[in-house]
């Protein structure tokens, strides 16, 4: 099996489960009980809580854990809705769910949104920001890098006009966070949101960085436990689990980079000269190390999906049909593509286990496989006669 979709999960990394299993075995003690293995549990959360900290630059006390991505991504951009002075908000158009729908709801509630667009290549413009913000703009939300293709925003220009204007800034860094570098203070941002599952960490186990001071309502009621903001007892095993894996990939980061760089250059380049009818989605350069999502021409990225899984590739599509809407991809479509481009696309998101050896091979189905399905394509047949 040859595994290249780490945008939606990556697999559980050996020295972190080795980290974790003790918290879910013999050191099981509740972190809020004052015993000993209850403060052992509290002591672990708390060096976890520490590494993380240092890695993203921030305060220990500003520092959230949560259980998931999806739930910082929602306690932030709601928590922050609530405590605004104004009732307007601003995102992008190529938000993941977690935040798009998130503005959905709250759009439902009173709210006004503004969605920014993005350029042929993903891009937000910072001078669009500018011009969306008003007096009543509670909140700006923009992701740091896209799940899809890869596009990395300029969110150290973007947090800045949002400071200028007073203007509280959250971004999603679920999947820029260990994979490029990540500091609160260098990008100026006031919220932002990782999750552990991303990054060789376990599934069900995320962060919010709130900055001090930042005017955000608390999200689950109940015990003291996150200094009092964010009730549950606390996943023990996870956070510690997340930190570690935080920690390796900081510690690895520069040759992390390097190694997917090379698997996606190599990747794009093979793609391009084997494949006609491709393109390329998302900024050529401004893009994760290991992401290259391709549209190609007259074919069904579904289809391409299950022939690939036949093969043991398991890869993405671009489009939404997985969660069984026949919708594309709502950021294929903001980068411009067409609904029949947007719909034969294919992410592929490489892991420092990805070898070169496995792109030849992936290369190599794919290329067989597109013909295949070209071959059974009437529009595809049309084009191939014009050029005879
Ligand atoms: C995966 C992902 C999320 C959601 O994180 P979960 O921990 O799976 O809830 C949010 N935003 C982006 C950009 C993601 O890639």
């Amino acid at each position: 099996m040859i595994y290249v979709d780490h945008a939606a999960t990556t697999p559980l990394k050996k020295e972190v489960l080795d980290k974790m299993m003790p918290y879910l075995t013999s050191e099981f003690g509740n972190p809020s009980s004052i015993y000993t293995s209850g403060r052992k549990a509290k002591i672990a959360i708390n060096e976890a809580r520490a590494t993380l900290a240092g890695i993203l630059g921030a305060k220990e006390n500003e520092v959230f854990f949560t259980g998931s991505g999806s739930e910082a991504d929602n306690w932030a951009i709601k928590g922050a809705a609530k405590m605004a002075k104004g009732k307007h908000l601003i995102t992008s158009a190529i938000e993941h769910h977690a935040v798009l729908h998130t503005f959905d709801s709250l759009r439902k509630e009173g709210y006004e949104v503004t969605y920014l667009p993005v350029d042929a290549d993903g891009l937000v413009s910072p001078q669009d920001l500018e011009k969306a913000i008003r007096p009543d703009t509670g909140l700006v939300s923009i992701m740091a890098a896209n799940n899809e293709i890869g596009v990395i925003q300029p969110i150290c220009e973007l947090a800045l006009i949002s400071k200028e204007h007073k203007v509280p800034f959250h971004t999603d860094a679920v999947q820029a966070f260990g994979n490029m570098p990540v500091n609160v203070d260098d990008w100026g941002v006031d919220m932002l949101s990782i999750s552990a599952h991303k990054i060789g960490g376990p599934k069900g186990v995320g962060a919010l960085y709130i900055r001090r001071g930042t005017r955000v309502a608390n999200f689950i009621h109940g015990g003291a436990q996150e200094f009092g903001r964010r009730a549950s007892t606390e996943n023990v095993a996870g956070i510690v689990g997340f930190a570690h894996a935080a920690k390796l990939a900081d510690e690895h980061l520069d040759e992390n980079i390097q190694k997917l760089t090379q698997l996606r250059d190599y990747y794009i380049k093979k793609v391009k000269e084997t494949i006609p009818y491709c393109r390329l989605n998302g900024h050529p350069t401004k893009r994760l190390p290991g992401n290259a999502n391709f549209s190609f021409e007259f074919i069904e990225g579904e289809s391409l999906l299950l022939m690939l899984d036949m093969k043991g590739i398991e890869a993405s599509s671009g489009s939404a049909c997985t969660s069984g809407s026949l919708d594309p991809s709502h950021v294929l479509l903001a980068i411009g593509l067409a609904h029949e481009i947007a719909h034969g696309s294919l992410r592929i998101s490489f892991g420092v286990e990805n070898t070169i050896e496995q792109v030849d091979i992936i290369v190599r189905e794919l290329a067989q496989i597109v013909q295949r399905l070209r071959d059974m394509s009437p529009l595809y047949e049309k084009v191939a006669r014009k050029q005879v």
